[in-house]
């Protein structure tokens, strides 16, 4: 019987995990190391799959509050500007997967998991830093924390996974983002297309969206460096720079960067794929076992996804808690790494990499830039028609 479950980690992973198991009756506490809960100031494209788990938990009307839902996934020529992919979301994924794709601000959606988790009595404890599991728990700062099921869901960092997989170290992908929010009110009219807006270039890219009902516009740039030596993955940005990285690229990107006070930089990590996401009684999920480059924005719903996987084969499978964390892995591993390959490949086609400055990166979104909106949409049915609340029997 599973009455105790201890999280490492109140991220957005973490914070879902612990609303579903409270909602199943399970006493939760969740260790977080920072001294305050709370998200970076940007941006998280939250797909149906997401929205379906999200919803399920009870969420999807506060989220529907804060949020804002893109017309149309477009991609642009970051030079010209020339619309090369036009794919509806707001038309398509409400009938197409039962779900809507939504914009939401990462610090609304964490305050809105953490209400809910707190109602229902998880305990969240800040400045309580996790460093390791034993059989029956979890250790922290110096004390073991006994419970049932133990959860390392502390991130790409995660102490859990290093003491599972020492081996298996996080590793830089050579590729850096840049990302912040700009208020709308600071921008000329229209300027940025309501719609989640992929603008690719050599060796580059940039997404921009609107959160908060439109009023903020969040934007990701990522761009290829090798020569990263900074051993930070998270620090302050200078908007100067940002500028001058993307001087050439289209205007409304030079308008918008130009309006940019405060920017952070986040070098990209992956890590090797592990053998296996648990060890007795202690399971991983989201960054801490399959940390996805954001170039598919899959990696938050994974970790949502694998919350309301992990709970529900632990409410099947009280008695045995490792042979539900088998389970758990079982059903998620394959999803997870088959999304973690194409989010790489990505890169690929969002950067134009290859000969002829991208010939065939370049004829691959020709080719999907005339193909009807369905037909467009096809490519997204596994990613986006997965529903994680249904448990295959
Ligand atoms: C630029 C960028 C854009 C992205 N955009 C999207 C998007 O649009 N859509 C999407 O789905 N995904 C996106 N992602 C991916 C997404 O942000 C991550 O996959 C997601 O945040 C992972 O959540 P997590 O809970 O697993 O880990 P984290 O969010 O990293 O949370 C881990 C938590 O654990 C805590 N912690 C760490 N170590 C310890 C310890 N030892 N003890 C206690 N606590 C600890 C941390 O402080 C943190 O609160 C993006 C990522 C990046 C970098």
């Amino acid at each position: 019987m599973i009455r105790r479950a201890n999280i490492a980690g109140a991220g957005i992973g973490g914070l879902t995990a612990a609303l579903a198991l409270a909602q199943q009756g399970i006493k939760v506490c969740v260790f977080e190391q920072a001294p305050a809960l709370g998200e970076v100031g940007a941006g998280l494209q939250l797909s149906p799959n997401a929205m379906k788990v999200l919803t399920h938990l009870g969420l999807g009307e506060p989220l529907q509050q804060v949020a804002f839902a893109p017309e149309l996934a477009r991609i642009k020529d970051g030079i010209t500007g020339r619309d090369l992919v036009r794919l509806p979301l707001k038309d398509q994924c409400e009938a197409v997967y039962g779900a809507p794709y939504l914009h939401v601000h990462r610090a609304d959606l964490h305050e809105i998991l953490e209400n809910a988790a707190r109602q229902l009595g998880v305990q969240i404890k800040t400045g309580s830093t996790v460093t390791g599991y034993t059989t029956s728990g979890l250790r922290v700062d110096g004390n073991e924390e006994q419970a049932d099921l133990n959860i390392g869901a502390d991130g790409i960092r995660s102490a859990i996974t290093a003491q599972m997989h020492p081996k298996f170290a996080p590793r830089f992908t050579g590729q850096l983002a840049w990302r912040g929010t700009v208020p709308t009110a600071n921008l000329p009219d229209g300027l940025i297309p309501p719609d989640a807006t992929v603008w690719v270039g050599r060796g580059a890219h940039v997404v921009t969206y609107y959160l908060r009902g439109g009023s903020l516009v969040n934007f990701v740039a990522v761009e290829e460096r090798d020569d990263w030596q900074n051993p930070s993955w998270r620090e302050r940005g200078d908007p100067a720079d940002l500028l001058a990285r993307f001087a050439g690229w289209h205007g409304d990107l030079q308008t918008l960067f130009e309006a940019v006070d405060a920017t952070y930089l986040w070098a990209l990590f992956d890590r090797p794929q592990l053998p296996n996401w648990s060890d007795g009684t202690t399971g991983l999920l989201g960054d801490a076992c399959h940390p996805t480059l954001p170039l598919m924005a899959q990696g938050a719903a994974l970790a949502i996804e694998d919350a309301c996987v992990l709970a529900g084969c632990a409410s099947r499978s009280v008695s045995d808690v490792a042979a539900a964390l088998e389970q758990y892995t079982r059903l998620r591993k394959p999803r997870a790494t088959q999304l973690q390959a194409r989010a790489r490949r990505n890169a690929v086609l969002f950067h134009l990499d290859g000969p002829f400055q991208g010939a065939v990166p370049r004829l691959k979104l020709s080719i999907a830039g005339h193909l009807p909106d369905r037909l467009g949409l096809r490519p997204f049915d596994s990613i986006y028609g997965y529903d994680a609340t249904q448990l295959p029997e």
